[in-house]
């Protein structure tokens, strides 16, 4: 889409570094230059000048006890210190000087006027119009000189606009926003009937789930005009430029209509006032401002504001009650299928092998977003590149993935034979707990080689289809799997290493979970003992309970792992041969897939 910029920096700005070059000018170089006309003598030369009847005009300053002469000509003006001469008056009386108690004009006085006066302000006016003009070059229209005004991007039509059909997946808010696309295409349908559009729409969802290419597809599917702006952008240094922007911004809207205003990561300004000291000034009154624009405008102008943000529930109340943001998208993470759609839609942008497995991939990027996904197909291509191959190929896309999960390989790292041996063990040890018990997704593939994350192996298991619930049978299984890796470590070696370090953190995450927030602990019922905030950004916890209770909660989350890890040292036990027999495998390849694994554990 075509975008057109307005400039940032105001136009006072520029006058104010004019004023200072001025100011400097006349405070320095003015009296330096009127220095420099008059020539200091002693008295000596004066009464010699005076002697021999070179003197032209004299005035004597008894007040600045100096006296200041020039030569017959008038072309030099000399100074010199008074001395108690009472003969001076005859003195010069006798020279034949013109003298008198005036002050003689130091300079030229049109010369001196041109220089004090007029000179700056012709510099002052030329440096101001070349600003001027260069800013106007930039800005494309008179009106965003002044303060206050929005720099909302406008995006005009152009062939390449984004289409619903550019956004893969998700369906239900690509349905939930084709309403508002009819809509704007033929609003008198709505009136007639007294239907009224919501007039905000709040998308809400990870980063990278397309919540942005969304609203830019709501704007070239309704062939209407588009306003963007981030939500930061509104928050200045001085308290009510922001919503003098918001004012403006909505006046804009109104102009255009039917148009739609589309404000990213509104949190920014849109964050609940709890009037705390120190609380930001600028950004509440931003905030009331879009608040009382909100209300202002009419329903069914055709303007509709579109929101995104990943953290709804930091909103004000007051932002999202009925006859503001009332109609609320979920923009998710993809499932399998929209994760299949998503990689497709990329795919069509690079050169791809024509038996590539999306849903293979995608099952293998479980969890993804849009924005990973994109970010997949792309590291992909590279690696293509890198190979000397003109074609992306499946095994471009598994490795991508790994390098997405577990950075690249490290070439050069160089492990110890010993250190080898454990690595591999450590990852059979997680690879036959997972394949030993039911309810576990099926491994993919186990790797010793080192990655640049700091991972020396792993395994990556993969579930056949979507997964929207877990039992706690399948957390305990997942958990007993973490505990696999230290488990082998322990029954072959006897002592423990820090490469579990990242497994202990998941097992502590998971088991503390289910204990305080899935309610699978029979002490604390369905008690919610932890509560998520910032669900969409990595979904940190709180505790709600009191420190008695979490004690309880540590002994538990210690217990279940205790059982688990035992359950995964007593797998690994009964099957000591095929342990051994795996991880020598393992020792040797470096990468197996899973179907080696299954065949080899199976044989
Ligand atoms: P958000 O605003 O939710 O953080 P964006 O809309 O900016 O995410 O998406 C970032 C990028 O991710 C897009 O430019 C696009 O390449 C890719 N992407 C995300 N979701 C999708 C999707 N559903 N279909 C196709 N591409 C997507």
């Amino acid at each position: 889409m075509d975008e057109v910029k307005h400039p940032k920096k105001p136009f006072i700005y520029y006058y104010g570094i004019v004023l200072v070059i001025l100011l400097l000018f006349n405070f320095l170089a003015m009296p330096w230059l009127a220095q420099r006309q008059v020539q200091k003598v002693d008295y000596g030369t004066f009464l010699d000048m005076a002697e021999k009847q070179e003197l032209g005009r004299v005035e004597v300053q008894q007040s600045e006890n100096q006296i200041l002469f020039t030569n017959k000509d008038n072309t030099v003006i000399y100074k010199t210190g008074m001395m108690p001469d009472p003969d001076l008056t005859q003195t010069l009386k006798d020279s034949g000087a013109e003298f008198e108690g005036e002050i003689i004009e130091q300079a030229n006085p049109i010369l001196s006027f041109l220089l004090t006066w007029v000179l700056p302000m012709v510099i002052f006016v030329v440096i101001g119009q070349y600003m001027y003009k260069r800013m106007m070059k930039n800005a494309g229209g008179p009106n965003t000189m002044m303060f206050g005004k929005s720099n909302a991007k406008v995006y005009v039509k152009s062939s390449e606009g984004i289409k619903f059909s550019d956004v893969a997946g998700e369906d239900e808010a690509k349905e939930n926003l084709s309403e508002i696309v009819d809509y704007l295409h033929n609003p008198s349908k709505y009136r007639e009937i007294g239907a009224s559009m919501p007039k905000g729409i709040l998308l809400v969802g990870p980063p990278g789930t397309g919540k942005t290419m969304l609203a830019k597809a709501v704007a070239g599917e309704s062939n209407v005009p588009f306003f963007s702006m981030s939500g930061s952008e509104f928050v200045e240094m001085f308290v009510g430029l922001g919503a003098s922007k918001v004012r403006d911004l909505f006046k804009q809207a109104k102009e255009k209509a039917p148009c739609i205003v589309f404000i990213d990561e509104i949190d920014a300004i849109g964050q609940k006032r709890d009037g705390r000291l120190g609380g930001n000034d600028e950004r509440e009154q931003t905030l009331n401002q879009l608040l009382t624009e909100m209300d202002g405008f009419e329903e069914n102008i055709g303007v509709v504001i579109l929101a995104a943000t990943n953290r709804p529930e930091s909103l004000d109340p007051a932002l999202t009650r009925p006859g503001r943001f009332d109609r609320r998208v979920p923009v998710e993470l993809p499932d399998l299928k929209g994760r299949e759609e998503i990689l497709k839609v990329h795919a069509k942008k690079v050169r791809m092998d024509n038996n590539v497995d999306f849903s293979r991939v995608a099952r293998m990027a479980s969890g993804a977003s849009g924005a990973e996904l994109a970010n997949i197909i792309n590291e992909a291509a590279l690696h293509a590149v890198r190979d000397g191959r003109h074609l992306v190929t499946q095994s471009d896309l598994e490795e991508s993935i790994e390098v997405v999960i577990a950075g690249y390989q490290k070439k050069n790292a160089i492990l110890t034979d010993a250190e080898k041996k454990i690595v591999a063990y450590h990852e059979i040890g997680h690879a036959l707990v997972a394949a030993k018990q039911t309810n576990s997704a099926p491994v993919q593939k186990i790797t010793i080689v080192p990655r640049t994350s700091g991972a020396l192996g792993y395994t990556m298991q993969v579930d056949e289809g979507n997964h929207y619930l877990m039992s706690q049978e399948e957390l305990e299984n997942k958990i007993a799997t973490l505990t696999g890796g230290r488990a082998a470590e322990e029954l072959v070696f006897h002592s423990a290493s820090t490469g579990a370090s990242n497994d202990i953190e998941q097992a502590t995450k998971l088991a503390r979970a289910m204990i305080t927030r899935y309610g699978m602990s029979k002490d604390f019922d369905m008690v919610a003992l932890e509560t998520v905030q910032n669900q969409y950004l990595g979904g940190d916890t709180t505790p709600a309970c009191s420190t008695e209770t979490q004690t309880e909660i540590d002994k538990q989350v210690i217990a279940l792992i205790r059982r688990q890890h035992e359950k995964a040292a007593k797998i690994l036990e009964e099957n000591r041969d095929k342990l051994d027999e795996l991880a020598k495998y393992l020792y040797e390849k470096e990468t197996i897939t899973g179907e080696e694994f299954m065949s080899i554990l199976n044989a």
